[in-house]
């Protein structure tokens, strides 16, 4: 302060003429300087399983991306199955929320509406997926789409086509997270270079959106040789120029590093049927039987967490129920304690509940 203060005052002029140039040099300087390094997400969506592909080629230069995917297709042919996007998430890699069938979202009634987006989320938690981001199908949304993917606790949307290159960050409206059209099979590579370097000048978020990862498969196909060279010439830029961030990075939402998400906080609804017996499930008691939990979705799981959120156990409930054989291999390491489980109902809600355990 005074430095300052002395520095104001005791300039001479021919020194302040001296410096001048100096000080516009440096404020030129300061200018050019200004547009920080733009962060670079690369989303998949869909939940196509050929996507599989660039996942070597994004490791090969520790690139994270984030795939938005429709549980209501999870599993089916041609699309990544459960196992698969656990995998991704464990990798590093973002799974966000994309509704469950991919309709036009802003031609829905309400219910359909909160069914599409919150059911769908409802499904990628209880499958432990993070599920805090949300892209809408077709790039579509109005005021009621926007505020449904709120209230289903996704912290933002993007859309798609809505920019034509790197938009403000942090974004203004972040339901309305902006991004060039998807790329697309008449995309050159340089088409995407070009869009990477104009952000570099103007710093920002780009959001590039890919859908198919294969050779002459339609209009959003990008062949793997492309999609390769891309990420090759991207990769080296990465914490140099510019910084590949998964959308959940990006916007703060990511779950710390190598611990498990927690427990999700959905609200449970207070007429679920879904029963877990016998509870307390007692060693002295019911050594030979197993606890079941039942009337769950047909083909959801059950995850087992510690009160403090520590993952315990996934149980498979194909057929409407799970079975948690506490005195066979499946105890080992569970010690007597309350625990939590997150499953999915028969009416795709996702349920939690207690489950005691006494040895
Ligand atoms: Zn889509």
């Amino acid at each position: 302060m005074a430095n300052e203060d002395r520095g104001r005052h005791a300039w001479h002029p021919w020194a302040q003429a001296a410096l001048l140039p100096l000080l516009l040099l440096s404020l030129q300087g300061i200018a050019r300087q200004a547009p920080r390094a733009p962060i670079i997400s690369i989303t998949f969506d869909d939940g196509n399983a050929d996507q599989l592909m660039a996942v070597p080629m994004l490791s090969r230069h520790g690139l994270k991306a984030t795939f938005f995917v429709n549980a209501g297709r999870i599993g089916q042919d041609d699309y990544l199955t459960r196992g698969q996007l656990r995998s991704l998430q464990s990798a590093g890699h973002e799974i966000g929320g994309h509704s469950l069938s991919h309709p036009r979202l802003i031609a829905l009634t309400e219910e359909e509406l909160r069914r599409e987006v919150c059911v769908d989320r409802s499904r990628l938690l209880a499958w432990g997926l993070s599920a805090q981001n949300f892209a809408y199908p077709f790039g579509e949304y109005d005021g009621s789409v926007q505020a449904m993917v709120r209230s289903c606790g996704y912290a933002t949307a993007r859309a798609v086509g809505n920019a034509s290159r790197a938009a403000p960050y942090p974004p203004p409206d972040p339901y309305a997270l902006a991004a060039p059209a998807s790329v697309a099979e008449t995309d050159a590579v340089e088409h995407l270079k070009r869009l990477v370097l104009d952000a570099e000048r103007t710093g920002g978020w780009l959001i590039l959106t890919f859908h198919h990862v294969c050779g002459s498969c339609g209009t959003y196909g990008f062949t793997p040789e492309k999609l390769s060279e891309f990420l090759d010439w991207l990769g080296p830029r990465n914490g140099q120029s510019l910084s590949v961030q998964t959308v959940a990075e990006a916007t703060g939402t990511a779950p710390p590093q190598g611990v498990p998400p927690p427990p999700p906080q959905a609200p449970v609804a207070p007429s679920t049927a879904v029963r877990a017996y016998p509870n307390p499930w007692r060693a002295d008691l019911h050594e030979g039987r197993r606890m079941t939990i039942d009337r769950l979705g047909a083909a959801g799981s059950v995850r087992i967490f510690t009160p403090s959120g520590r993952h315990v156990r996934t149980l498979s409930a194909s057929g409407g129920a799970a079975a948690w054989d506490l005195a066979d291999h499946s105890g080992t390491g569970v010690s007597s304690g309350l625990y939590l489980y997150v499953a999915v109902d028969g009416q795709g809600r996702l349920v939690s509940g207690t489950v005691t355990v006494i040895r």
